[in-house]
């Protein structure tokens, strides 16, 4: 068992299990990898982040004891970061070691990817070698749908079906393109170079007024990281190619950027579930 020594923890908190912090709240959805709750005032949620890993569609399934807690200090971090720069998001507080409170938001029903390098979906769909710098930032959108594989679709999809009207796509597009200006500076000053990322946008109401921020999470499993020097893989692929402790990357990330809490020690191997 893994122990982390917190602020907003009440002593010493076995990582690994945490059914007791969520038992007492209202389930609303339940993700692969988050659950979320009802938050304590209307127009909030708590994000609650598991240790379940999934790739492929949920055809690979691992639970990696102590993930969710290093996601969720991770997403805080950069979410913060970007509140900072003006970037809107829907973190408002991490609570404890595995929950945030956030605002609730509407979901678009989009996964806006941008990317940097060639990798993964697009380097296999254009036959190009993965690490191939862009020319400049590519923005691709899926359809959340794990019935169809989260399809890739385009902007005329997307207005045509009513996904998303013009204005949303055009907020969309310059919030990813702000997003991917402060994550890769971010990893660039502690050595990694952003190869890309995902990120979900959600549906505010301000009165009369809606608009669109940044919602859901920022961690290594939304994002490819390699180490500038040598190219090593800190992100996600590390358990989707089967390349070694997921943790052990992620952990690193967490020791770069300072966020890591003190008191944390490497963590457990993977159980296979599936
Ligand atoms: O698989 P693909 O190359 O399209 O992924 C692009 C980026 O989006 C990667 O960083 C990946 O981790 C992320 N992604 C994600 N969730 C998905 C699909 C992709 O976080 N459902």
């Amino acid at each position: 068992m893994i122990y982390i020594q917190d602020k907003a923890d009440r002593g010493r908190t076995p990582i690994g299990k945490g059914s007791d912090i969520m038992a007492r709240r209202k389930k609303i959805y339940e993700g692969k990898a988050k659950t979320i709750y009802e938050g304590p005032e209307p127009g909030t949620i708590v994000q609650y982040f598991k240790d379940d890993t999934t790739a492929f569609n949920a055809e690979k399934k691992a639970v990696i004891e102590g993930k969710g807690v290093l996601n969720n200090i991770l997403s805080e971090y950069f979410m913060v970061g970007l509140g900072n720069i003006g970037v809107p998001t829907h973190f408002l507080k991490r609570l404890n070691m595995r929950e945030q409170l956030c605002r609730q938001v509407e979901i678009v029903p989009l996964e806006v990817i941008v990317r940097n390098y060639a990798a993964g979906s697009m380097a296999k769909r254009l036959g190009m070698e993965e690490g191939f710098q862009l020319p400049r930032p590519i923005v691709e959108y899926c359809l959340k749908d794990d019935k169809l594989g989260d399809p890739l679709v385009t902007e005329e999809h997307i207005a045509a079906f009513g996904w998303a009207t013009q204005q949303d796509l055009d907020d969309m597009l310059s919030l990813a393109l702000r997003v991917n200006d402060f994550l890769a500076g971010v990893m660039y000053g502690v050595g990694i170079k952003l190869i890309d990322f995902k990120i979900e946008i959600g549906r505010v109401y301000d009165g009369d007024f809606q608009r669109l921020i940044v919602a859901d999470e920022i961690s290594p499993d939304s994002c490819r990281l390699w180490d500038i020097e040598t190219g090593q893989k800190l992100d996600k692929d590390v358990f989707r190619r089967d390349l070694g402790s997921l943790t052990d990357a992620y952990t690193e990330v967490a020791k770069r950027l300072g966020v890591l809490p003190q008191g944390a020690t490497p963590m457990a191997r993977p159980t296979l579930i599936n």
